[in-house]
């Protein structure tokens, strides 16, 4: 166990809810600093970018559009093996799998509109921060 950054996103759909501050709550609540934060509007090329490795998935059209209508929060998540602990807070991408409890499970509407972003590894983490901090 190490103290990691992962990068989290609050989703439009998660803002337009509003629900940031339930959802920090169980960041904080669980252990994570929220070390950066800022909110913007994606632009098409900022969401194609961030989302590039899934270019070639047949929801990529539709998950940029979704990821640009409207604000999203973009944060930095500091804690003990924070990028596993926040994958576990988020709950599974489809929130019909997500477990009891979860970010996922209580707000998401579909396997899309799921609320949260989180990184799922080191590496992606760090290339994450970078994308939106650097
Ligand atoms: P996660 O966000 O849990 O890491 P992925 O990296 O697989 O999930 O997918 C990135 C995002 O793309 C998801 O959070 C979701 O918004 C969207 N997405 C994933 N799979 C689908 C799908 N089958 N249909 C529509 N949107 C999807
Ligand atoms: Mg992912």
């Amino acid at each position: 166990m190490s103290i990691e950054r992962t990068l989290s996103i609050i989703k439009p759909d998660g803002v337009r809810k509003k629900i940031i501050d339930e959802i920090n709550k169980r960041f904080e609540d669980a252990g994570l600093a929220i070390v950066n934060a800022k909110m913007m509007q994606l632009s098409k090329s900022d969401a194609e970018g961030f989302y590039a490795i899934h270019k070639d998935r047949s929801f990529f059209n539709d998950l940029v559009a979704y990821m640009t209508s409207g604000l999203v929060m973009v944060q930095i998540l500091e804690g003990e093996n924070a990028i596993q602990l926040n994958r576990r807070i988020m709950g599974a991408t489809n929130p019909e799998e997500a477990a009891d409890g979860t970010i996922r499970s209580d707000f998401a509407s579909s396997i899309e509109e799921n609320v949260v972003h989180g990184s799922d590894g080191l590496e992606t983490a760090k290339t994450e921060i970078e994308y939106f901090f650097g």
